[in-house]
């Protein structure tokens, strides 16, 4: 039987993509789900999905960029499943652009949803992990997180931050907290993510690159792996990419 049988994981941007598959993934190992996203309707037919074939799903309308929704989600986990054993923020945007388009906006979203998201991830579950001392905390970073290319300075800049936090909170909790902490690294993975590419001058050069893309059921299989392996054993990160990728 799976360790992950009756393991209650939050996951967040569980309306697509990666988030999506990892539901699916996690809940046919028995794991009790909750999701959480912007678009309700999507969660609502995803959470339909796994529990019409035996899974467990609840799910919440969150915005990770405010505090206040990210505590009532931990809150609502707690309410319906009783405890929080790990939790995947996985909600992320990648609005390419070269800087001298001056997408501030852009800028502004990728740091709100792509670091504060993970962050007010963390500190929702820490004192409920922390009190039990056990939880596992998987963030997803990037390839983009490893290396730059231009075009990438701002969403880099986030997935370069999403590695030091979560490297930062290993070393503080594991010893004591026994809480673990994983990063997940993928690279050209095809959902959702490009179409929120606004500059023209970005996207030919992405659609080459995402012609490679593998499908997000393996960044799903990944991070069930590491949320499987024994509590004594700490999966630091994880660098997953298309075989084709250099
Ligand atoms: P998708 O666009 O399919 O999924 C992104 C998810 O994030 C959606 O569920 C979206 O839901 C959610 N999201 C966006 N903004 C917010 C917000 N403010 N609050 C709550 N949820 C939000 O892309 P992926 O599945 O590819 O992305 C998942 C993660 O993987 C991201 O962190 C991404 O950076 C990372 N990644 C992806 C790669 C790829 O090639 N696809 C490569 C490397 C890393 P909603 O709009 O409903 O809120």
């Amino acid at each position: 039987m799976s360790s992950l049988k009756d393991q209650v994981v939050i996951i967040t941007g569980a309306s697509s993509g990666i988030g999506e598959e990892t539901a699916k993934e996690l809940s046919s190992k028995g794991a009790k789900l909750v999701l959480a996203a912007r678009r309700e309707d999507r969660l609502k037919e995803i959470a339909n999905q796994v529990n019409q074939s035996g899974g467990q799903a609840i799910f919440k309308s969150t915005d990770v960029t405010s505090y206040e929704e990210m505590e009532e989600l931990a809150s609502f986990a707690q309410e319906e499943f009783g405890q929080i054993d790990a939790i995947v923020n996985n909600a992320g945007l990648m609005p390419l652009s070269y800087l001298n388009k001056q997408k501030v906006k852009e800028w502004d979203q990728m740091i709100d949803v792509n670091i504060k998201g993970v962050l007010y991830g963390i500190s929702a579950v820490l004192p409920h992990m922390r009190e039990r001392k056990k939880g596992h905390i998987i963030n997803i970073s990037s390839v983009a997180g490893h290396v730059v290319f231009p075009g990438s300075a701002v969403y880099s800049g986030t997935k370069f931050a999403v590695r030091a936090i979560t490297d930062g909170l290993r070393m503080e909790e594991s010893a004591d907290s026994k809480i673990r902490a994983t990063i997940i690294s993928p690279g050209a993975v095809s959902t959702e993510l490009t179409s929120t590419i606004t500059d023209e001058d970005i996207k030919g050069g992405v659609e080459e690159l995402y012609e490679q893309a593998i499908t997000p059921d393996s960044i799903a299989r990944t991070i069930r792996y590491a949320l499987e392996e024994p509590a004594e054993i700490a999966i630091n990160e994880i660098v997953v990419r298309p075989t084709s990728q250099t």
